[in-house]
């Protein structure tokens, strides 16, 4: 077999997120047992959350294995609990609370480039819209540079896993177990990833879908995952409980269970297994040839570790790992050398860090590095050399290390003129529904850019060298949350924001489009000018911008005039500094329990020029989920109310024309049953309310009081998100005032129809529409109305938040029209009555 030298891209990003966190002396014991396992297990699933965290902690602390979970997706089509964020934003703060995850149990993550388009009915749709011939080479690309002995599927390979990116990930699994081994197979990979065959694969199964299965069944390998680990305190479900619990976009806050748990692995391909999923794999050093004496050295620096006394081991593990540097290149080779490098740091107490003075810069600028360097340990060592290679910044220094005795400087530096920006690799290029662009191919399957800059520390301990790697971060303290990092990053000189993601030109009339310029460095200045379609206009047509400091900000308003069409088209904002050209926006993403992420995307907006009308001036908003309705509301022109608990009074609704329910306002608002009466009865004193969706478990409210009549709910949904749309009622005043529906104005929509379609509702209601994806039945749950007292009430399970902040024409009219219910007195209102069942 062929030995290859692989970087494995991964180990600056674990040193990044313990740079501050120093291992205590049981869990450096833990650490050097692990030197002497070289057994490895991959998790395959499709989504973050998808893993099973129990299993994957057990693999990592338990049986000590080298253990990563590849993730088809980074989630971009879920929903999200926390904030507005949807689609590439919430892909990425998926990926980082993987990242998170991850950071909790040890293991390594990977993906693939598929786009989460959504909820998928089955693998065949799944497979055309990612197109399945790239994502199986990312998925044989990363058994290729992983090298799994064991790979395990989340799913089943079939209609049981439900989602069909489920059943996808389990199926891409298992071709890519029989297709990695073959150097024709994705040829191109060969020359830096070599060939790879796991010995077996496993589905992880459970009474989910074998009600039946023990611990005698054939063919299962049963593993206790609720093992207790003595040295970490902790046993493995209270560890993932914790990891899972980082999922929070997702709601998946868990409880950390005790006491044993069984988790059943069905045998599915490769050289079978009876009781361990290791079983003729040679886990030890001996799997390597010239490795033999290295187990015994392992062994006998477990014996003689002194949990007071941790750096006594370090002789012993420079032993170790001068036994394992001279081995010909292999991934166990690299995996090992960083394992002990980073026990070695353990035992030293050796902390090493360096800061910017600043947490952007534009290439080229200069920027301030403070450094901090200490040995908490009895043992004589010197820093000798500081290297980055982005910075051009290679000193030698020689300075001996006291114990605990910090060594602090400060160095100026110029960034390098080439360097990339930090956005997220993945969303550098525009992207398919179902893919991911990626220009470099050995980028792929990483799960996040590698560090901006990252610094090089040399030491010199026991006539040996030991390297450590760190990030260049920039940090503050909180008065509140303490010490916070965020990462470096390199951004444009200037960035150029939109006022609002979508513009709405309801007329021929003007409207103001308002830019922020706000820059990165010092004495930046340009023009600003919008790019328009053709036939628009704007007054005036450039500004020019001064910005003395970093980080200021200056606002210019350009009065746009659309033209006499409708038309969905966009517009676009871009500087020009000494005869380049810039067009990035700045979005940031800040939750507590991920690093701030910056992305920069192009700056452009929707824009669309459509003939809308509406009535009502003001709409009460109670909150939900979270999702983007106020502000596509006042992009219709309304004044939006965004009601607090205590503001949802009688008195209070007397003065909004209609409220609307944030999505999953009834399984995430806390008060909504409190307040509900008030709503209802609003409703019946002549208001119009609207409901958007919910799903039918974890309900804040009995299933019988959100609603003046009975309504059902069910888990239908309409995925396709260009199913046809028939119209029930073409008379009902919803879809004739003030805007005409017609099936046009169901084109153009983004990810799906809509979720948690009712299934069944009380006569009062009209379902006005009718839908459903190909193959199954029609589903007319999507848009319910009824007539209550003098009001309408409005249940709607069609995503309007998804359609609104993406500028769908069609979906505007239809949401002014709601809104707009019970503003008129046409006779479409009689029509209504009489036609009620
Ligand atoms: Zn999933």
């Amino acid at each position: 077999m062929r030995f290859l030298f692989i970087v494995l891209s991964f180990y600056s990003l674990a040193s990044y997120s313990q740079n501050h966190r120093q291992a205590g002396s049981s869990e450096i014991k833990l650490k050097i047992k692990k030197l002497n396992f070289l057994g490895s297990v991959l998790y395959v699933a499709a989504h973050p959350d998808d893993e099973n965290t129990r299993a994957i902690s057990y693999f990592i602390s338990d049986q000590l294995a080298a253990t990563a979970y590849l993730s088809m997706t980074r989630g971009d089509g879920g929903q999200n609990l926390i904030g507005p964020e949807m689609r590439d934003q919430l892909g990425l703060i998926r990926t980082q609370e993987l990242m998170a995850a991850r950071r909790i149990d040890g293991g390594q993550q990977f993906f693939t480039r598929a786009n989460d388009f959504g909820f998928s009915k089955n693998s065949k749709e799944t497979f055309e819209i990612w197109n399945k011939n790239e994502i199986l080479s990312d998925v044989i690309r990363v058994y290729r540079q992983f090298q799994p002995d064991v790979v395990i599927t989340r799913f089943p390979p079939d209609e049981r896993a439900g989602h069909g990116h489920h059943t996808a990930s389990a199926m891409l699994a298992i071709e890519a177990f029989d297709k990695s081994n073959d150097p024709s197979i994705f040829s191109d990979q060969v020359k830096d990833c070599g060939v790879w065959q796991p010995k077996r694969l496993f589905v992880n199964t459970g009474r989910w879908w074998n009600q039946t299965i023990n611990e005698s069944t054939p063919g299962v390998v049963t593993i206790n995952v609720g093992t207790y680990n003595t040295l970490l305190g902790k046993s493995y479900s209270e560890i993932a409980a914790e990891s899972r619990t980082q999922h929070k976009s997702q709601g998946f806050g868990s409880p950390g269970r005790r006491g044993d748990a069984p988790e059943y692995l069905e045998f599915t391909k490769g050289e079978k297994a009876d009781k361990n999923i290791f079983e003729g794999v040679n886990t030890t050093w001996l799997r390597i040839k010239g490795a033999e004496n290295i187990s015994l050295l392992v062994d006998q620096a477990v014996k003689e570790f002194k949990d007071e006394d941790p750096v006594a081991s370090v002789p012993v593990l420079l032993k170790i790992r001068s036994a394992i540097h001279s081995l010909p290149p292999s991934v166990w080779k690299n995996r090992k050398e960083n394992e002990v490098n980073k026990v070695i740091q353990d035992c030293l107490g050796l902390f090493a860090e360096a800061t910017a003075n600043v947490f952007w810069s534009p290439p080229g600028e200069k920027i301030k590095a403070s450094f901090e360097i200490i040995n908490r340990s009895n043992l004589g060592l010197s820093l000798t050399e500081i290297k980055a290679e982005r910075l051009s910044f290679d000193s030698i220094v020689s300075a001996d290390l006291k114990k605990n005795a910090p060594l602090a400087f400060k160095s100026e530096k110029k960034l390098n003129d080439n360097l990339n920006y930090s956005d997220p690799y993945w969303l550098r290029q525009p992207h398919t529904q179902g893919l991911f662009s990626v220009n470099d191919p050995s980028l792929i399957g990483s799960p996040e850019n590698q560090p901006a800059i990252s610094f090089d520390f040399v030491f010199s301990l026991l006539n040996e060298q030991l390297t450590i790697r760190a990030p260049l971060v920039y940090k503050w303290t909180d008065p509140v949350k303490g010490e916070l990092t965020r990462p470096f990053e390199i951004v444009p000189p200037v960035f150029v924001n939109l006022g609002k993601p979508v513009y709405l030109f309801v007329s021929q009339s003007p409207y103001d489009v308002n830019v922020v310029i706000k820059s990165a460095k010092e004495n930046c200045s340009g023009n600003v000018e919008l790019k328009l379609p053709e036939g628009w206009k704007s007054e005036p047509s450039v500004f020019q911008f001064t910005l003395k400091k970093k980080g200021e900000e200056q606002i210019f308003m350009f009065n746009v005039l659309p033209g006499k069409e409708e038309q969905t088209t966009s517009i676009e904002a871009i500087a020009t500094i000494d005869n380049k050209v810039f067009d990035y926006s700045i979005q940031t993403i800040q939750y507590d329990h991920i690093p701030i992420q910056t992305l920069l995307p192009k700056a452009s907006s929707e824009a669309m020029r459509i003939n809308l009308k509406k009535e009502g001036g003001v709409i009460g908003y109670i909150k939900g989920a979270g999702d983007e309705i106020p502000s596509s509301l006042r992009n219709l022109g309304y004044e939006v109310w965004e009601m607090k608990d205590e503001e949802v009074t009688a008195a209070n609704l007397k003065k909004v024309d209609a409220v609307v329910l944030g999505i999953k306002a009834l399984n995430t608002n806390e008060r909504i049953r409190h307040y509900m009466p008030a709503l209802l009865n609003f409703t019946k004193e002549g208001g119009t309310m609207v409901v958007q969706y919910n799903s039918n478990f974890d309900l804040e409210i009995d299933e019988d009081k959100f609603s003046p009549f009975p309504i059902k709910m069910s888990r239908d949904r309409v995925t396709q998100e260009n199913s046809e749309v028939r119209i029930l009622k073409p008379d009902h005043q919803l879809l004739n005032y003030p805007n005409k529906i017609t099936a046009k104005d169901f084109e153009g929509w983004v990810q799906e129809r809509g979720l948690y379609f009712p299934s069944a509702w009380a006569p009062e209601y009209e379902a006005l529409l009718s839908m459903n994806d190909a193959g199954e039945p029609a589903k007319d749950g999507s848009l319910l109305v009824a007539k209550y007292g003098n009001g309408h009430y409005v249940y709607t399970a069609l995503s309007f938040f998804r359609e609104l902040p993406e500028g769908v024409p069609g979906a505007y009219k239809l949401f002014a029209n709601i809104v707009s219910l019970g503003k008129n007195n046409k006779p479409a209102l009689a029509k209504v009555k009489s036609k009620a069942k």
